[in-house]
């Protein structure tokens, strides 16, 4: 058995029910999981035995959960055309970029970027919503995805995205990048066979999601929540992301967003919904009631101009909220740390400053993803949960006179979101701010050979 010991922490934030913090602490883990956390050595323990990991003036967490995004978007940041659009006009300009520049290698290459960047900024848990599938390409092209961040190392959610509702019916995309619900409910099939892990620990578990109200049609989304239900598979979408949504919705449904998603079976546990800006009060207590998770995407809404979440009224109604980068599109960055801070900000102009802490933030971006999930082995440092830690450098310039609340200060302060040290499944995978398996300098030379004209 490999044994991985992280000790002389300058802080340990647990993450635990009780939210349990440790000065000077260590962490034993045995192969893949965690076998003790305390400020003192475990008992019983033969150092000689163990790869030790110095955590000295590092701030230890659980690794951060995204719960959204899309990285095939990686190739298409802050183009030109893009920055000054609303979601919309955003995503005519884009979606004929898309179905020229994706094949199984622009899948491939967008996909490493968006892992290591996630990584690099303490991530160890992502969800991926890949949906535009080119009539003239591969059918499998998420299969490139899944493989891509296999080899990297992330746990892994991959959604089998879909789009069914092309212009002719009335949908937003072309009908170039849609398929028929008949070919995208045989391809839940496939890939959920070849891919899907329900075991503890499960490296990798599919998601069926198709994209959105104004690029599905209803019969998809019903027929996708009856073989998750069957399945026992989790379902996500996006939701009320934006004004023009809700009034596609009124005109096409006589229905809001919320309500029409309710009459397609979706107001369930195993549902979670990305953005969820315009939901009226009485609306967010019935994604309560449900059980439904929301995946909330501060830097991508403010990017876009699309609004802000309700997070204070959501958390006030115990709604189960995580939060992602969203894509990188309209993020245009995967630096979750990043996310974090934006979140706190935001959220401290829009309901106040007391509103929202650092700690709540903390929360949602560890235990609020693995509610979301449906896992209850990721999100927290505890004896028996798998062994994904991220550490944070805290002996630097921009945290300098910040040491009244060093977990905080990871969010207030600083001058990087770079984690010094992140370990995924008890696999050490960025070591010193840096790739244990890739060199960064490498994929941006290859970037500049092979992508940087891609659009042209
Ligand atoms: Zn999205």
């Amino acid at each position: 058995m490999k044994k991985l010991l992280i000790k002389d922490a300058f802080l340990i934030a647990t993450m635990d029910d009780n939210k349990t913090k440790y000065a000077n602490g260590c962490v034993l883990i045995e192969d893949n999981v965690i076998s003790y956390v305390g400020s003192t050595l475990p008992k019983n323990i033969n150092i000689n035995d163990c790869e030790i990991i110095s955590a000295k003036n590092c701030v230890v967490l659980p690794g951060f959960i995204n719960t959204h995004h899309h990285f095939y978007q990686t190739l298409t940041r802050v183009l030109k055309n893009t920055q000054d659009k609303k979601l919309f006009d955003w995503l005519l300009y884009l979606y004929n970029i898309w179905a020229k520049i994706l094949n199984p290698d622009t899948v491939v290459f967008s996909t490493k970027i968006a892992c290591l960047e996630l990584l690099l900024t303490g991530c160890t848990s992502s969800v991926d919503m890949f949906y535009v599938f080119p009539k003239n390409q591969p059918a499998n092209l998420l299969d490139y995805e899944i493989e891509t961040a296999k080899e990297v190392g992330l746990r892994f959610f991959p959604c089998r995205g879909a789009m069914s509702r092309g212009r002719s019916k009335g949908g937003l995309p072309p009908d170039e990048v849609v398929q028929t619900e008949d070919e995208i409910l045989k391809d839940y099939e496939r890939v959920v066979k070849k891919y899907h892990d329900n075991s503890k620990f499960s490296m990798t578990q599919i998601i069926l999601a198709p994209c959105s109200p104004f690029s599905v049609t209803e019969e998809l989304l019903k027929q996708t929540v009856d073989y998750a239900k069957k399945n026992k598979l989790l379902c996500h979408t996006h939701l009320a992301e934006t004004k023009d949504e809700e009034i596609f919705c009124i005109d096409k449904h006589c229905m809001r967003p919320l309500e029409y998603l309710e009459s397609c079976g979706w107001l369930e546990q195993f549902c979670f919904f990305a953005h969820s800006i315009y939901l009226t009060d009485e609306e967010i207590k019935k994604l309560a009631l449900a059980k439904s998770g929301v995946s909330h995407c501060p830097t991508s809404n403010l990017r876009l101009g699309s609004g802000i979440m309700k997070l204070r009224t959501m958390l006030d109604n115990n709604v189960n909220v995580s939060l992602a980068v969203d894509g990188s599109a309209s993020n245009d960055s995967s630096n979750m740390l990043l996310e974090l801070r934006q979140c706190l900000l935001v959220h401290k102009y829009f309901t106040g400053p007391d509103s929202i802490s650092a700690e709540d933030v903390f929360w949602i971006a560890t235990r609020g993803g693995a509610k979301v999930l449906n896992r209850d082995d990721i999100g927290c440092i505890k004896p028996g949960n798998a062994a994904d830690i991220v550490m944070f450098r805290i002996d630097k310039i921009g945290y300098t006179g910040a040491m009244d609340d060093p977990l905080a200060a990871l969010l207030y302060c600083g001058d990087t979101q770079i984690a010094d040290t992140v370990i995924v499944n008890g696999k050490v995978l960025v070591h010193e701010g840096h790739f244990v398996n890739f060199d960064e300098q490498k994929i941006f030379n290859e970037y500049l050979e092979k992508y940087k004209n891609i659009i042209y």
